[in-house]
């Protein structure tokens, strides 16, 4: 595939300037953040979705100091496991019927165990096979998971399965990252987990950061290996996290509006002065939030501007009346370097998770080491 390089318009050829840039230095430095933070336990890095939209294998090779992959797709498990890696990997929904249990047993691919149709996919296993399973409690999530009363029965199941392996108990958190907090999921997690003896894996990235309480044998740090900070009023940088994936693209038109011109579809912005427009080559079908309101941070060349008007599937526009320098092969940074995701994100009225996952298939993705 020819290099794309965003930016710079070359006469011979003339890709569309839009392309995304994986820090993979930056990934290592972030797993170095959770396992300061988190000294004694091992790290699951948690690279499902195609690693929150930066690429599975090259995330993996990237991370592959961590202790295990956590990961949701069983191809994804498989590819990784086909590729070399040796550490554990693991289905965060576990096995979907028993060819998988049976694939996945034969691929050492260990698998949380939430409900009691799975303990019967294990029973078919030989004795042979010893799974690595982590029983998944529910502890106020609410999602997946075994009723902190059924935690005892569910693990005396799991020890009369021949095919189970060592057995981990995890929970999973809902409020890790806001006031709320973990202590009342941390009361029904103990409550569950009273006399059973086996390692424990809890904590996201939020816990991770937050609270040591939590880290226990395995954490399961994501969206800080990627460079975004899970907290809403704490950033990124504060936390010593490099973003991993920067957006580039270029300004591909300019145009000159007069006081009561709009721009875009619907006419969702209105110049109340003489203002200077940038049209950008990134729109949704990018993975730009459509929904992005007016002053969405873009950096511009060296400085910071915003979005003005209705993002479109192709192009957005910026104001660049404030940068005379700025012009039609200007480089622009979505998000990333120098314009955190989280900023974007929080004004799209999202997540950084989103727009990360939401990366689209068109988009030039290259690894940077
Ligand atoms: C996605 C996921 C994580 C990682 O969460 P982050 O907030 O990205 O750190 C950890 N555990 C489970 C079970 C998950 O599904």
């Amino acid at each position: 595939m020819p290099e794309r390089r965003p930016g710079f318009l070359s006469r011979s050829e003339m890709p569309r300037p839009i392309a995304a840039t994986i820090d993979l230095a930056a990934l290592a430095h972030n797993l170095g953040v959770a396992r300061a933070h988190a000294p004694h336990a091992k790290v699951f890095a948690v690279i499902k979705a195609n690693a929150y939209g930066h690429g599975l294998m090259r995330a993996a090779q990237a991370l592959r100091t961590a202790d295990g992959f956590a990961v949701v797709e069983f191809d994804a498990a498989l590819r990784l496991r086909e590729a070399g890696f040796t550490q554990r990997i693991l289905l965060l929904e576990g096995f979907f019927d028993a060819r998988e249990a049976a694939e996945g047993a034969a691929k050492k691919i260990a698998s949380v165990v939430h409900h009691r149709e799975q303990i019967g996919l294990l029973g078919g296993l030989s004795a042979a096979a010893r799974l690595d399973l982590l029983l998944k409690i529910n502890s106020g999530m609410n999602r997946l998971g075994f009723a902190a009363e059924d935690a005892r029965s569910a693990h005396a199941a799991l020890q009369d399965c021949a095919g189970a392996g060592k057995v981990t108990l995890m929970t999973h958190f809902a409020n890790a990252d806001d006031a709320r907090g973990v202590a009342w999921q941390m009361e029904t997690f103990e409550r569950a987990a009273a006399g059973i003896a086996a390692p424990r894996s809890l904590a996201n990235s939020a816990a991770t950061l937050r609270y040591p309480e939590t880290h226990f044998d395995w954490v399961r740090p994501g969206i800080m290996l990627y460079g975004s900070s899970p907290f809403a009023e704490v950033s990124a940088a504060a936390l010593g996290l490099k973003p991993a994936m920067t957006l580039r693209s270029a300004i591909i038109g300019v145009c000159d509006l007069k006081p009561g011109d709009t721009v875009g579809y619907g006419g969702m912005f209105c110049a109340d002065r003489p203002m200077r427009i940038g049209v950008v080559a990134c729109g949704y079908a990018d993975g730009y939030p459509r929904h992005a309101l007016n002053g969405t941070p873009v950096r511009v060349g060296d400085a910071m501007t915003g979005t003005v008007g209705r993002v479109s599937m192709d192009k957005l526009c910026v104001d660049i009346s404030g940068l005379p320098a700025a012009g039609i092969g200007t480089p622009v940074v979505l998000w990333g370097e120098g314009n955190p995701v989280d900023d974007v994100a929080q004004a799209a009225g999202t997540v950084s998770y989103e727009l990360l996952c939401a990366l689209a298939a068109r988009v030039p993705v290259t690894g940077r080491s």
